[in-house]
């Protein structure tokens, strides 16, 4: 059997993959990353369409202040990407963008709703920190069990149901009251003072100054490329085009087939979709660990970039926007505000993210997308230059009511997991770190490094 020995096979090469590698490459373990894809960053990429370099979906990294990206950073990184800062999150209404609404206060003034509901929604949060001081579960609990008995206006209910799919992935219907009263979190939101987080209604207001947030400069393709370029020589081997089938082990030793080759290691790092597990694993696993997968759930998003031939008066402001009042919301990041480069000389480059819901095609959600973007920016139409389309999963496992992610520990000893379905913290990138970071702490414990 052609076989390699490797001190640990990575499954996946995506952020958590790459930043796994890169810890353990610099704790002088030889290192395999197999990639099913033809090309590495996973999600975590940025590639060029005519001129213009768009990102796989519009990109803010949070708890740059002080995080598990920074923590990694500081331990491992040689080099480490420039972040600009990200600027205001802010909440279209018509030609008028308003700043969100970071503080109770500032909420009181947010025009946008009815005086009646911002009193309610006051109440509301409230409400759930005194619940959440008396029994940790209640929030566990739907947002929108939680909101219905408050009666609020449809217009209010829609800017709660935004930021629902915007903070979790998921309709109100799915999303926990824990992940809005942490805005996607920038801590441990179930352990920290909840009283103090409210603070702001939803926690990206944690990141008041806005410093702790940024976009990094030449896209997120930079924290990818500054990772490849801190691997210590000669310790970690990257082949892609290989998806792995079949992993089993025999005593002590992993056995990982991909189509085209058997390699042998001591430990396995999956950062793949956690829910294959029980398809690639042939060893026997433990039901806890099955009934622990049929909780996650994902979401599809579809982002389309749009080229834009000169800088529209709109866009003019560094930080992300945010429409509600529509049947296909959307996020919106104009990136070639941060870095010029990203967009041909005097061209503009915008990142619109929305959430596939109900049973949309994917070309249906586009045109509807579409169609809401000339409704919102008049005459936008005769500016655009390149249209690009993206279908992605944003996180491998969505914050749902009932959702149980199950850490660093595989299902069977010398598995270790890292990703977003492994951890519930935070959000994107940032929650992949934490997932890196969870799982070094448990090999230092397990005195694998
Ligand atoms: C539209 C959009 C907007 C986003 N916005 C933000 C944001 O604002 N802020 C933020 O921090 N994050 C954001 N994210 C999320 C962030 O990009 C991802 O959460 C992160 O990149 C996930 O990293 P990962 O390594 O855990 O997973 P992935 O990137 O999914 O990597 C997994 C890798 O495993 C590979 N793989 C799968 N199966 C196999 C197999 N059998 N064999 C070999 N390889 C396999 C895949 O090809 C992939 O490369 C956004 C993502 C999207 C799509």
């Amino acid at each position: 059997m052609p076989s390699i020995k490797y001190d640990a096979v990575i499954i996946g090469a995506g952020i958590s993959g790459l930043l796994s590698a890169l810890a353990l490459a610099k704790e002088r373990k030889n290192i395999l990353i197999l990639e099913k894809s033809a090309v590495i960053g996973g999600n975590c990429r940025s590639y060029t369409v005519d001129g213009f370099q768009v990102d796989t979906g519009a990109h803010a990294i949070t708890s740059l202040k002080k995080g598990p990206l920074v923590t990694l950073m500081d331990k491992y990184f040689d080099i480490v990407p420039k972040f600009l800062p990200h600027g205001h999150y802010y909440v279209r209404d018509g030609k008028k963008l308003q700043i969100f609404p970071y503080t109770l206060q500032e909420f009181a003034r947010f025009g946008i709703i009815s005086k009646k509901d911002r009193l309610l929604i006051a109440h509301a949060l409230l409400d759930a920190t005194k619940n959440h001081t008396i029994q940790k579960k209640s929030l566990d609990m739907s947002v929108y069990d939680f909101i219905k008995n408050y009666k609020l206006s449809s217009k209010s209910i829609s800017f709660i149901e935004t930021f629902c799919y915007f903070l979790s992935g998921k309709s109100m219907h799915k999303t926990p009251v824990w992940r809005i009263l942490s805005g996607g979190g920038t801590t441990d939101e179930l352990t920290h003072g909840m009283k103090n987080k409210i603070s702001g209604i939803v926690g990206i207001v944690k990141n008041k100054t806005y410093l702790n947030q940024g976009y990094p400069k030449g896209g997120i393709k930079s924290i990818t490329n500054a990772i490849l370029a801190s691997f210590p020589e000669n310790r970690v081997t990257i082949c892609t085009n290989e998806k792995v089938i079949k992993i089993q082990k025999n005593k002590n030793t992993f056995t990982t087939a991909t189509q085209k080759h058997k390699y042998r290691s001591g430990t396995i790092i999956y950062t793949a979709e956690i829910k294959n597990i029980p398809k690639i694993l042939e060893n026997k696993i433990p039901k806890s660990f099955k009934d622990t997968l049929s909780t996650l759930k994902q979401t599809r998003s579809l982002t389309l970039w749009l080229g834009l031939k000169r800088k529209r008066e709109e866009f003019n402001y560094t930080g992300s926007e945010v429409l509600f009042k529509t049947e296909t919301p959307f996020w919106a990041m104009p990136t070639s505000n941060y870095d010029p480069q990203l967009a041909p000389k005097g061209m503009q480059l915008i990142g619109f993210t929305s959430i596939i819901t109900g049973n949309r095609t994917q070309k249906e959600q586009k045109q509807l997308l579409l169609s809401t973007i000339k409704e919102t920016y008049p005459g936008i139409e005769k500016d655009i230059v390149m249209q690009h389309t993206q279908v992605t999963v944003p996180e491998k496992a969505a914050i749902t009511v009932g959702a149980r992610f199950p850490g660093p520990k595989g299902p069977i000893s010398g598995i270790y997991l890292a990703g977003t379905d492994t951890d519930k913290r935070s959000m994107g990138i940032t929650r992949a770190a934490h997932s890196v970071v969870e799982m070094i702490n448990l090999m230092k414990k397990d005195k694998f490094i």
